[in-house]
């Protein structure tokens, strides 16, 4: 089962184009791991997947449904896919709890009861539940990353979206958040993540994508990119990331 199905992808800022042509299906279950040097696009692929950029051109097709540009249709694909990022993007005045409930209130409309409930059990799914109080300044790294992983889980995402979620970590405290991810994907989420954690992308992912200049330039099972790569450039990328 197909979930998203991306066709022609193209976006640009400016005379830049950032994805030139992109076409990816993302079927139900699969775990893609995206590669690519800084400046490749994988960050605005991402956030064109979600709207959080408006593509120029091509189409996203998500649950055979195409996306049209409306508000209210962009509000439900921000629901269904859930976004993970760099710089955890908490809101700061609010702890980890209210930070978790804020979607199930504003976009689900949830009772205040309700939201705390969810929330709580998404706090304690990343193992959390003791810090559900604490505001983000007292958090350690990976413990908001946790809170943010929460905060995209209590909204029942069809497709999680991780954008180097461990890259702005302590080397001590990755290990924690790439151990959530790998139980979400011991759970069967579908899931797209850029990382330059090569060794967990062997092990978790199902797919690998390289991204070049706003292509997919080589794509294949872990296996097959990560120790067979067949392009000079992806070859250049994990001799450097060794
Ligand atoms: P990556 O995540 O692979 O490092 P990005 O998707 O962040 O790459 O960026 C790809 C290119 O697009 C870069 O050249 C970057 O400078 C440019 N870019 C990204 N976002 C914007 C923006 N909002 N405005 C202008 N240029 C942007
Ligand atoms: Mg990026």
């Amino acid at each position: 089962m197909t979930i998203l199905k991306v066709s022609g992808l193209i976006k640009r800022f400016g005379g830049n184009e950032v994805i030139r042509g992109i076409d990816l299906d993302v079927e139900k279950g699969e775990r893609i791991a995206v590669l690519g040097a800084s400046g490749s696009g994988k960050s605005t692929l991402l956030r064109c997947l979600n709207f959080m950029e408006m593509p120029d051109a091509g189409t996203i097709t998500l649950d055979g449904k195409l996306v049209g540009h409306r508000e209210a249709e962009l509000t439900l694909v921000r629901q269904r896919i859930g976004m993970v990022f760099q710089q955890f993007n908490l809101f700061p005045h609010m702890t980890a709890l209210g930070n978790v409930m804020e979607g199930l209130r504003t976009v689900r409309r949830m009772s205040k009861p309700d939201a705390e409930a969810r929330a709580e059990r998404e706090l304690a799914r990343v193992g959390l539940a003791d810090k559900a109080a604490h505001y983000p300044a007292h958090l350690s790294g990976g413990q908001k990353q946790r809170v943010a992983i929460a905060r995209a889980l209590a909204m029942d995402p069809e497709l999680l979206l991780f954008d180097e979620p461990t890259s702005a970590l302590d080397p001590e405290l990755v290990g924690e958040v790439l151990g959530v991810i790998r139980s979400l994907a011991e759970e069967g989420r579908t899931m797209l993540l850029v990382t330059h954690e090569l060794g967990f992308a062997y092990h978790v992912a199902t797919r690998v994508i390289f991204l070049a200049d706003g292509t997919i330039h080589e794509q294949g099972t872990p296996d097959e990119v990560l120790k067979h790569p067949r392009r000079e450039r992806t070859q250049a990328f994990l001799a450097r990331h060794k």
